[in-house]
């Protein structure tokens, strides 16, 4: 069943039995996909490719996943959905300077990648949405354009970040839960422990805007709704 609506997946993997799980599972849900099993393969597929998301293994030879991610994140906002055997690598993978906007620990479940799959793609294509923009104090965020800047000096966020400070934006003044902030990182999947990484990361890329994300003890977070 190919159809322009088909979303392109590529799976970044130097294990072929692992592979091949992912690329049947997602192909039987209808997504095309490519493989590649080392880090050089994987850029040269995306640049060819074009795919809509990258399944992306931390532990490749030669070029690290992380030198992957970062690569292709400093030219695309393609969604990048990390797999690790490390569970403690996780705050790394979703924060700090990676930007990627999921990840998953081995061993998963191919049935549970192929739905946050979909989740992290259902977050990325929202065309038909409203204009969104939001400024509080000197923060600025622009879903629409997928910009955000702090001072009138733009800041690099990957689509989750941004997503994250929209919501928090829309609420301004207002704390959220981090069960509130979830639904924007995925459906039911995700721990909270996420956000909190998240938040970390995206305080640190806001720079002085950064301090405008408050820490509401038992609660979860908010945007200070003044100028500094
Ligand atoms: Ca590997």
């Amino acid at each position: 069943m190919s159809s322009v609506a088909q979303k392109r997946i590529l799976v970044v993997e130097d294990e072929a039995r692992i592979a091949d799980i992912l690329e049947r599972y997602l192909r039987a849900e209808g997504f095309a996909t490519e493989r590649a099993s080392n880090g050089k393969q994987a850029l040269e597929l995306w640049r060819a490719f074009q795919p809509d998301l990258i399944l992306l293994d931390l532990m490749l030879p030669e070029i690290s996943g992380l030198e992957v991610a970062r690569t292709i994140r400093a030219k695309s906002e393609v969604p990048i959905m990390m797999v690790t055997a490390k569970a403690d690598e996780v705050d790394r993978l979703v924060g700090l300077e990676l930007g990627a906007d999921d990840y998953v620990t081995k061993p998963f479940s191919p049935r549970e990648v192929v739905a946050r799959v979909r989740a992290v793609l259902r977050r990325s294509s929202g065309s038909s949405k409203p204009v969104q923009r939001w400024r509080v104090g000197p923060l600025e965020v622009d879903l629409d354009a997928f910009e955000a800047s702090c001072g009138g000096a733009p800041v690099s966020l990957s689509p989750t970040q941004l997503r994250l400070l929209a919501r928090l934006a829309a609420a301004a003044g207002r704390a959220l839960s981090r069960h509130e902030l979830l639904d924007e990182l995925g459906d039911g999947f995700v721990d909270e422990r996420t956000v909190d990484a998240h938040i970390k990361n995206l305080r640190r890329r806001l720079g002085p805007c950064g301090e405008m994300i408050e820490t509401v003890r038992g609660v979860g977070y908010r945007l200070r709704d003044s100028s500094f």
